[in-house]
């Protein structure tokens, strides 16, 4: 198959709203990162999203829709709380797990009776969805356990040959992906973060909003632990490199990342350095799958990386990535 690479034009869109109709496979831009679109009600089609991308079928993917109101194709009810964060935040960065209706497959949900929907803040692709005429699932558009895309070309890099088409918008805007926010239990809950923050959502639902466990353990889940976002329990976010996080305040962290620069090149390591210093959280954001993926291409044997100081909201979402991309491998200076 060739995969062919599409500015965001009208003619363009309507073009790959018809691949989507015929069971194809579109890689999408948003404001996080690129997607794998699909469409939703066609099963043949999302198992091949799970092929392209190798990714374990019990890994659910989320539904996104062109408007708000298509969520009563996917939900049979909506609370007062699901309808306020929709006001607030939709189009955006946020994915809500919400009761499914029979009409979504098991493959969409990865076996749960639950579904995860978001509504994309990119034009082009609202439009992609409007003209395919259905909901389309989107996982990241990378190959499973990967960084993320941020890029069309990063989309190409894992999906040549194995998708029919990308439309390219250029950099996604936040470059780390949604937060999802489980609606299901009795507190809404943080299954991933992102740069949608408890305190946004808190503030937005005037209660209490909790983190998962997961995310606060520092550690890998157990092998027979099941989590509420299935995707939490797979390897994620992997460079080729080898990654170590160094923690601690700003000059004992440069000062730490320098020594253990100097001692692996002795040792014929080519190494990789990962500071955000000044930046803000939300240019981490930004940068972070870029960063390592620019990194691979280099040839890196080692990425040496600062762990963000006091990193709250948008910095506690990239921490997450940070570590698992490390495999939570830390050190503290
Ligand atoms: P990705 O598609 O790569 O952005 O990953 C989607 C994330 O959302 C994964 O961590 C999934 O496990 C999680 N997710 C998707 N659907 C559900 C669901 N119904 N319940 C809980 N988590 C979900
Ligand atoms: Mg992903």
């Amino acid at each position: 198959m060739k995969t062919i690479v599409y500015e965001p034009t009208e003619e363009n869109i309507k073009k790959c709203a018809e691949i989507i109709r015929k069971g194809g496979l579109v890689a999408f831009p948003t404001e996080t990162v690129y997607g794998l679109g699909a469409d939703a009600f066609n099963e043949d089609a999302c198992r091949r999203v799970y092929e392209a991308k190798g990714r374990p079928s019990d890994n659910p993917l989320i539904v996104h829709i062109a408007r708000a109101s298509d969520i009563g194709q996917l939900t049979p009810r909506l609370s007062e709380d699901i309808v306020k964060l929709i006001d607030n935040f939709w189009p955006g960065p946020l994915t809500l797990v919400v009761k499914k209706k029979d009409t979504i497959s098991k493959t969409v949900s990865g076996g749960l009776d639950t579904v995860a929907i978001r509504l994309p803040d990119s034009e082009a692709t609202r439009a992609l969805i409007n003209w395919a005429g259905t909901p389309i699932v989107g996982p990241s558009a990378n190959t499973s356990g990967r960084p993320s895309p941020t890029k069309a070309e990063h989309v190409l890099h894992d999906l040549d040959g194995r998708i029919d088409a990308i439309i390219d918008e250029g950099d996604c805007r936040v470059g780390i992906e949604s937060t999802v926010l489980d609606m299901t239990g009795d507190v809404p809950t943080i299954l991933r973060p992102g740069i949608v923050t408890r305190e946004n959502l808190e503030a937005a639902l005037g209660k209490t909003v909790e983190l998962d466990p997961t995310l606060t353990a520092g550690k890998p889940a157990d092998e027979d632990f099941k989590p509420k976002a299935p995707g939490m329990k797979y390897k994620h976010y992997a460079p080729k490199a080898d990654m170590l996080i160094v923690e601690g305040n700003r000059e004992d962290v440069k000062n730490e990342v320098e020594r253990l620069r100097v001692l692996n090149e002795k040792l014929g390591n080519k190494v990789g350095i990962l500071l955000f210093e000044e930046k803000t959280f939300n240019e981490a954001a930004h940068e972070f799958f870029a960063d390592l993926r620019d990194m691979d291409e280099q040839g890196v044997d080692m990425i040496l990386a600062g762990a963000l100081s006091d990193a709250e909201g948008v910095g506690f979402a990239v921490m997450n990535r940070m570590l698992k991309s490390a495999g939570y491998n830390i050190v503290r200076v």
